[in-house]
């Protein structure tokens, strides 16, 4: 008997032919992106074990299943095969508990798509999410088992609380569940939730970014006034491994973005041994290639003003290139002040991860705006220990991030955002400045090597009604999607076949449909902007007809 089946989201199962940024590919709109290219793109799905579980799963997954094996035996809890789960929901099966990160369409990403091509049709990942939803309520029907979500993406039905109804989900649960995954699941499998240990609603945040409670029977999370998250000492290790081999190295960060929820989370740094227990159950399961999950991985055990450790770092990271069967490792995310002020942190960093002209490190940055005036109202700590200023403009710390990050083999991908509170056109403009001026500098002679993606913050109320043409895009805004396209444009032709991988026709297939996927979205960006009057001849020329020697020099932390 098998009392709690767990199941990923299907578009956090794929393996997107292992290209960098073809993750996002389910936030397109459906009926932009063809079925017959997004089938291809998005590659396999993790395949089967011989018992019908999955070979990998996308961590948070993972990590439920660990804090279930904590109590229960390896029969009671599975992680099936999206193919295999009628072979595993039984009669008896008490809870299917299914993770996800965007299944309505509602992430900034997927809203950015959807008004960007000003359509209502379903991104594919609500596609997804739909026909998986289908398959999972035939394979339950007639038995007791409970449908409950989690993961990140659950703030979605807090938005569109019909959908549980629509979708056959009995609960939605909010929040870190690693200490009490036991309880929460057996009281979720009773129809019984205890309220002395946990709250019938969920969480948000009002205006002014608070913690506020509402009461709903469908969404379960932890009792508000106690502890709201697991301890270090309380969080599980995974037992299986994951989607790209990733491990988690921290959460939580501290920095203290005003728009991001991460900071409110209390920071907690894995030890070193339990990072090396994770990465050695995915290398035992045939990844070479560690993928580091942390919001900040430069505040690992941080020193004064967000300093970064050099020695945490480095030994962190020479204990994951040690393990048997590892051969590379990137962190998933990381601030762009770090490079500008520590090169050598950099350069030492790459020496351990091997990092060469055949062994880019990916990074994701949210540098989110080349404003001056928004970044200092938003995030005035992210460039700490720099200071927006003394040490240089924000825009001149964001060039020689990337300067220097590139002279040692990392390539970010950053995220801008437009829309963001205050925003004037004025700050748009300096978005597009700042990426223009990257995208023709250079390092050692080689041009800039970064992606970036716009993301469009969009107003809960506008969400929920779907009235994207309300939104009524800015001059200024449109001009920051046509700069950023037409880099990523750039860059699809310039790197497609170096980072294609698979055997040669797949190779040759990924790589066209990239470098020619990505000459079509700028065509169809600029369709779009000319039509809403941007000239675009001016935003490909903003910001860089001056030469460079407005850049100050490199900033160096004392
Ligand atoms: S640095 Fe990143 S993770 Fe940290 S608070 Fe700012 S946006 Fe959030």
């Amino acid at each position: 008997m098998t009392k709690f089946v767990l199941i990923p989201d299907a578009t956090l199962n794929y393996d997107y032919r292992n290209f960098p940024l073809l993750d996002f590919m389910p936030c397109a709109p459906s009926n932009v992106l063809p079925e017959m290219v997004y089938s291809f793109l998005r590659g396999s799905s993790s395949p089967p074990l011989p018992d019908g579980r999955a070979k990998y799963a996308p961590y948070s997954l993972r990590k439920i299943e660990a804090a279930l094996l904590m109590k229960y035996g390896p029969g009671d809890v599975v992680v099936a095969h999206e193919d295999h789960i009628q072979d595993f929901i039984k009669d008896d099966t008490e809870v299917i508990g299914v993770t996800t990160m965007d299944p309505l369409g509602a992430g900034p990403l997927t809203m950015s798509y959807s008004i960007l091509f000003e359509t209502t049709a379903h991104p594919w990942v609500r596609k997804e999410w739909y026909r998986l939803m289908d398959r999972i309520n035939t394979a339950r029907k007639g038995k007791k088992a409970k449908l409950v979500v989690g993961g990140p993406g659950v703030w979605e039905f807090m938005l569109f609380p019909e959908e549980l109804e629509r979708c056959g989900i009995d609960y939605a649960f909010q929040g870190e569940a690693d200490d009490i995954a036991p309880a929460i699941f057996e009281q979720l499998g009773d129809g019984d939730v205890d309220s002395s240990m946990f709250y019938h609603g969920y969480m948000s945040f009002d205006e002014n970014f608070r913690r506020a409670y509402k009461d709903s029977d469908r969404f379960v999370t932890r009792k508000p006034g106690s502890p709201n998250y697991p301890s270090l000492e309380q969080i599980p290790l995974i037992q299986g491994a994951t989607m790209k081999g990733m491990a988690e190295v921290m959460r939580g960060c501290g920095v203290g973005c005003d728009f991001c929820e991460v900071t409110l989370r209390p920071s907690r740094y894995y030890t070193h041994e339990m990072v090396r227990k994770e990465v050695e159950v995915n290398a035992r399961n045939g990844w070479d290639n560690a993928w580091l999950h942390s919001d900040e991985i430069f505040a690992y055990k941080h020193g004064r003003l967000f300093e970064p450790n050099e020695e945490a770092l480095t030994s962190l990271l020479s204990t994951v290139m040690s393990i048997p069967g590892i051969k590379s490792a990137n962190p998933t995310h990381g601030r762009i002040s770090i490079p500008a002020a520590y090169p050598e942190l950099i350069g030492k960093l790459s020496g351990i991860l091997r990092a060469d002209p055949s062994n880019w490190i990916g990074i994701q940055v949210g540098v989110e705006t080349g404003s001056e005036r928004l970044a200092k109202m938003h995030m005035p700590n992210k460039t700490l220990p720099l200071r927006i200023g003394s040490d240089g403009s924000w825009q001149d710390i964001v060039w020689w991030g990337v300067h220097n990050f590139n002279r040692h083999f990392w390539r970010p991908a950053f995220t801008v955002q437009v829309g963001q509170r205050g925003e004037e056109e004025e700050d748009n403009w300096e978005t597009v400045e700042m990426i223009n001026r990257m995208s023709n500098s250079y390092v050692d002679g080689r041009p800039f090597e970064f992606t970036i993606t716009p993301m469009q913050n969009v107003p809960l109320g506008l969400i929920k009604n779907r009235k994207f043409d309300s939104l009524n895009l800015s001059e200024s805004q449109l001009a920051v999607y046509y700069a950023a396209y037409r880099h990523l444009a750039k860059m699809a032709a310039r790197d497609s076949t170096s980072v294609a991988s698979g055997g040669l026709l797949g190779r040759v297939g990924t790589s066209s449909l990239i470098s020619i996927g990505g000459w079509l979205m700028l065509k169809g960006v600029e369709r779009i902007c000319r039509r809403r009057g941007l000239d675009v001849e001016k935003v490909k020329h903003y910001g860089i007809d001056e030469q460079r020697s407005d850049i100050k020099p490199a900033p160096v932390h004392a």
